[in-house]
């Protein structure tokens, strides 16, 4: 869902032209940031972007559930320490507990995204939540958030994680 206001504002300094995209992005707590009680510093963040929550639930996910959100990955050397990771395998979590979220607001995915940093923790900005949260063990990125990369892959991923009825209209 991506609703969109384009228009035209007149100002003494002349035309200023917006672009306004209303987007959602699927948020998951990693079970390293679970682990670390990081989960509040987070929300923080995305919420002083003004962006809302427009879903939330704690999900026991399951392996099939992991292997359909990380499709991209089929056929890498990582994905199943990936999928070991996000199973909570290696922050002690036996209970394969993630934190999902769906938030919505003006171009929350690049937003959102930018609030990350880099996927690989070691190469994202130092003040960017992967950059201060993230590590990498035994080859698996861990990097403490996942948000969707493109509006086309939120509605993908949101349809994964939640009802419709669970995500508020
Ligand atoms: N990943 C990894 N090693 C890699 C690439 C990815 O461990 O070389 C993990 C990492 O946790 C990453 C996830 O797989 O967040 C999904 O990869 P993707 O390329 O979609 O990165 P993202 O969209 O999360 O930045
Ligand atoms: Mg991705």
């Amino acid at each position: 869902m991506a609703r969109v206001w384009r228009g035209v504002v007149r100002t003494r300094a002349g035309l200023i032209r917006y672009n306004m995209r209303m987007e959602q992005t699927l948020i998951l707590i990693k079970p390293d940031a679970i682990q670390k009680r990081l989960t509040g510093i987070i929300l923080s963040r995305f919420e002083a972007l003004g962006l809302e929550i427009a879903a939330a639930k704690v999900v026991r996910a399951s392996e099939e559930l992991l292997r359909e959100h990380y499709a991209n990955l089929k056929g890498t050397p990582f994905v199943d320490g990936v999928v070991k990771f996000m199973m909570g395998d290696y922050n002690n979590l036996p209970d394969h507990r993630i934190y999902a979220f769906v938030l919505r607001g003006e171009n929350a995915v690049s937003r959102v995204r930018a609030a990350l940093g880099a996927t690989n923790p070691e190469k994202a900005e130092p003040w960017t939540l992967r950059g201060q949260f993230g590590c990498i063990k035994d080859g698996v990125m861990q990097n403490a958030v996942h948000a969707s990369g493109t509006p086309q892959e939120a509605e993908r991923e949101i349809a994964l994680w939640f009802k419709p009825e669970e995500v508020l209209p």
